[in-house]
């Protein structure tokens, strides 16, 4: 078998991550939620940021998540935050709590089928493309309100709110309009009151961003390379 991908050379110790995600935590309102995305971490820096306070793990394949949770025994809720293949699903419902980008009604149904042969009731948030990204995943945010209609027919899926991954930003101003934009979004769907649906989840905001963000109404933020430094 081959050497799993995570087994390389540290940028950071794990001492220093965890003064790191600890300094980090004190700038981040309360009210806002940090999740670690440890794409290319080891479990040993992923058990450093849980080690500073870090309760939420993002990981990009279900393969990597797969491998690496085992390793990290700590109590932590662990969310998809990659692009879910639908032959994956099985799979992703073994090791993920939450999947934050569910944008087709196809892998929706498949979940659901998985789903309805046990009792668990999955967390997820729509993610929206929201800056029209032809090449990006994401429902259009047009499209929401209908396709979170849809996803109240299963009742295995419990829409928690939405997640977005705005055009890579050069200055952390360039990602505010589409911040304001989703927040608009998700204020106009919590009111709607789509059954089954709460709009409680809004994820939105990388290491460049995250402050941004947060001034916009981010309720979690997605942090990889401010948290862990530069990836291997
Ligand atoms: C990698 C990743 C992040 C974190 O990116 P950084 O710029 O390293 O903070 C957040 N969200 C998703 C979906 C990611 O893939």
């Amino acid at each position: 078998m081959a050497a799993p991908h995570w087994g390389k050379i540290r940028v950071m110790r794990p001492e220093e991550i965890r003064k790191r995600c600890e300094e980090i935590l004190k700038r981040v309102p309360g009210h806002v939620t940090v999740l670690a995305a440890t794409k290319g971490r080891s479990p040993e820096e992923i058990r450093a940021a849980i080690a500073a306070g870090i309760d939420h793990i993002g990981e990009n394949y279900v393969q990597d998540a797969l491998s690496k949770r085992p390793h990290v025994p700590e109590p932590a809720t662990w969310h998809m935050i990659g692009r879910l293949q639908r032959n994956k699903a099985k799979k992703a419902l073994d090791v993920f709590d939450w999947v934050q980008t569910l944008d087709s009604l196809k892998l929706a149904e498949r979940l659901e089928r998985l789903l309805a042969q046990g009792e668990r009731v999955l967390p997820v948030l729509v993610e929206v493309n929201i800056g029209r990204e032809p090449q990006k995943a994401g429902v259009m945010p047009e499209a929401v309100a209908d396709f979170i209609r849809e996803l109240s027919r299963l009742p295995h899926l419990e829409v928690r709110g939405l997640m977005a991954i705005p055009p890579v930003p050069e200055d952390p101003e360039d990602s505010r309009p589409y911040f304001r934009e989703m927040r608009k979004l998700f204020e106009e769907l919590g009111r709607e009151g789509i059954p089954g649906a709460r709009m409680e989840v809004l994820s939105m905001g990388m290491s460049a961003d995250w402050e941004v963000a947060v001034e916009e109404g981010a309720t979690m933020i997605r942090l990889g390379t401010l948290l862990f430094g530069p990836r291997p």
